[in-house]
């Protein structure tokens, strides 16, 4: 059995360096806020402001790259629920989603993500589905995700476009115990009631 790779202190190393190192451009527009048209400021989670540099842990230390996660899901080009989530509380949620759904997607994605952008324009990475590669414009359905460092986005974890169907591919290795914590998550951020309509987050688990 492989290990899970979310609890392997390497893995986290590799990632930190990568994300340190990665191209770094503007949050293009499609990733603002449809609520205040400017960039995420806030973490729906905790409220920390996501745009200033975090504080550094110790005296003697360089601050922790404090970055972030923003989500969206569209429905007829109409974002429908969207949120940033710092690292802090991220890394708390992803850690309660089962073991069995953290290897299974890693095992999606593996299998799944055939190409790679090679783009520093981050509209061409959103552009189409990350595992079909089935246009946007194609999509009545669909979400966007990306990792950013106060006003920057990093190129390489995304961002990410998937299609509904591949969503609905990904939600099907949902473990129960990672979709309940997803909807405690739902309950706690958002007015809506989970489970109950389609366009409810509680129906589109950002997971990657
Ligand atoms: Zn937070
Ligand atoms: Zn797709």
């Amino acid at each position: 059995m492989e290990q899970d790779v979310y609890n392997d202190p390497e893995h986290q190393k590799r990632l930190e360096h990568a994300l340190e190192t990665a191209e770094r451009v503007e949050i293009p527009d499609l990733l603002h806020s449809e609520y205040s048209g400017a960039p995420f400021e806030r973490c729906v989670d905790c409220g920390v402001n996501l745009l200033l540099p975090h504080a550094p842990t110790a005296p003697d230390q360089p601050p922790p790259l404090g970055y972030y996660q923003i989500a969206k899901h569209f429905v007829d080009d109409e974002s429908v629920f969207e949120f940033a989530l710092c690292r802090v509380c991220s890394e708390e949620l992803q850690s309660e989603f089962s073991e069995k759904t953290r290897m299974a997607l890693f095992e999606f994605i593996r299998e799944r993500q055939s190409f790679m952008h090679f783009s520093f324009d981050p509209k061409v990475w959103l552009s189409c589905c990350r595992f079909c590669q089935k246009s946007r414009g194609e999509c009545r359905r669909f979400s966007i995700s990306g990792v950013c460092v106060q006003a920057s986005l990093i190129l390489g974890p995304g961002p990410v476009m998937v299609c509904e169907e591949c969503e609905l591919e990904c939600n099907e290795l949902i473990s129960e115990q990672t979709r309940k914590r997803w909807d405690r998550f739902v309950d706690d951020n958002f007015d809506f009631p989970p489970g109950v309509d389609s366009q409810s987050p509680s129906n589109h688990p950002i997971l990657i």
